[in-house]
């Protein structure tokens, strides 16, 4: 039996894999431009970095980690998200000492135990920022209009925004209380009544139809939020709006954790059945505490590329086939030819020109239809007859035009014929 790629897991090929590094590009490019720098951290780390970094009464924690034991025993996890990553490096490294806010953007491979389906996977990749230590509602604004650029440059027009705000350490307790006696007052199974005490937002988000049917008259945050939140919440969607940046108020979009506050927001795309989360994020300004940090408040979010690459195929926008890279295809047709071939195409290669040539001593006929197949815009083919005359055929494979050039100058000639 041959081996398969692991539950939950796929293979990128060509020519999609091309489209999919190119759509990570897209999505990072506006982030560039803002001055938020790279970041790479380890795929894995300390079991106990996602345990309090991401919460111990989430889905992710409670059963979605990749854990295990590496040789000398340490609990070493992989990684599941970036944001608990991404400021653990910054206290490590004590970039909140200098300029503020510490911008940061990140790209990779992320890990979850889940249900697998379409759209949800075990291995995904994800695009993320991070905007760390400083509290400032123009922040939270640029780091969304950032993401609902990126989601612009695919070409994507679906994507909606749904934002609210989850209050903070003066207005939240009030209002947990009042949700968490409402829920009492509900009719939930043993574990959901369970959430009650630890995780009573995590409720409001159940997907279940039983559940959602009761939550219709549940209290709603935004009626319980303190005069400053308020204003910060009101600054950021006006400066959305002047952004020309569309959104909807969703006053039941949570994030079930103490150390997320305020603004917090999701991008959804109709076209992906329930896997309708593009990507998402908000402001965590208690996690540098949870981590042992100084207070460091802080916006971020996180884009799902696998999800966005669904998207563009439900809305069309990667039909239209793939344009070939490759320019010049060599036909070389003999044992000298091949190896003078192989120094020409070498030689276009450094010159800028994409090139390739027919390997496995293949005949004209075979060679002739690599060539073809490749897509290049010309093929070179070149016998016995031509080494002898120092020159080469040039054919343009749309028109069928051949012409003879100097083996001296075909690089130079291809050159000016492709760019
Ligand atoms: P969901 O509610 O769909 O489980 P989430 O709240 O777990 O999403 P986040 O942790 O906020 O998702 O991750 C940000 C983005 O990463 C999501 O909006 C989604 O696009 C993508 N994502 C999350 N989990 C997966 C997965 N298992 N497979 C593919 N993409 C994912
Ligand atoms: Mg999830």
């Amino acid at each position: 039996m041959s081996f398969q790629a692991p539950k939950g897991t796929f293979d990128w090929l060509p020519p999609r894999s091309e489209r999919v590094l190119a759509v990570r590009e897209a999505l990072v490019a506006p982030l560039r431009r803002a001055g938020y720098g790279y970041i790479e951290t380890p795929v894995f780390e300390d079991t106990q970095l996602f345990a309090r970094g991401v919460g111990e009464s989430t889905d992710i924690v409670s059963k979605e980690m990749y854990t295990f034991p590496d040789k000398a025993g340490r609990s070493l996890t992989l990684r599941p998200e970036g944001t608990a990553s991404v400021v653990r490096a910054v206290l490590q490294h004590n970039l909140h000492n200098g300029q503020l806010p510490v911008k940061l953007w990140y790209s990779g491979s992320q890990f979850r135990y889940e249900r697998s389906q379409k759209g949800r996977y075990r291995h995904f990749w994800q695009v993320g920022a991070e905007a760390l230590g400083s509290e400032d509602p123009a922040l939270d604004a640029e780091l969304i209009v950032l993401a609902a650029h990126g989601f612009a440059t695919v070409g994507l027009k679906g994507v909606r925004l749904l934002i609210n705000s989850l209050g903070d350490k003066t207005c939240r307790p009030a209002y947990r209380a009042a949700l968490q006696e409402f829920l009492r007052g509900l009719d939930l199974d043993e574990d959901t009544r369970a959430r009650i005490d630890i995780n009573p937002l995590r409720v409001l988000d159940d997907k279940r139809p039983e559940v959602r049917a009761q939550l219709d008259g549940a209290p709603l945050v935004v009626d319980h939020l303190c005069a400053a939140c308020n204003a910060y919440h009101e600054e950021v969607r006006s400066l959305l709006s002047a952004s020309g940046v569309a959104f909807e108020d969703d006053p039941r979009l949570v994030r079930g954790l103490d150390y997320y506050t305020r603004t917090t927001f999701e991008f959804v795309h109709d076209g992906l059945g329930s896997q309708s989360a593009v990507g998402g994020g908000g402001r965590y300004d208690g996690l540098s505490e949870m981590l042992g940090g100084p207070p460091l408040p802080s916006v971020g979010w996180a884009l799902g590329v696998d999800r966005t690459f669904l998207a563009m195929e439900a809305e069309g926008l990667l039909d239209e086939s793939t344009e070939s890279r490759l320019q010049v295809y060599g036909v070389p047709l003999g044992d000298d030819a091949r190896r003078r071939m192989f120094l020409l195409i070498s030689e276009l290669r450094e010159a800028g020109v994409s090139a390739d040539m027919a390997f496995g001593g293949k005949g004209l006929k075979g060679a002739m239809k690599g060539a073809d197949r490749s897509g290049a815009a010309y093929a070179l083919i070149l016998g016995e007859r031509d080494l002898a005359a120092e020159a080469v055929q040039v054919k343009d494979l749309t028109t069928a035009e051949q012409t003879e050039v100097p083996l001296a100058q075909v690089v130079d000639v291809l050159k000016g014929k492709v760019q």
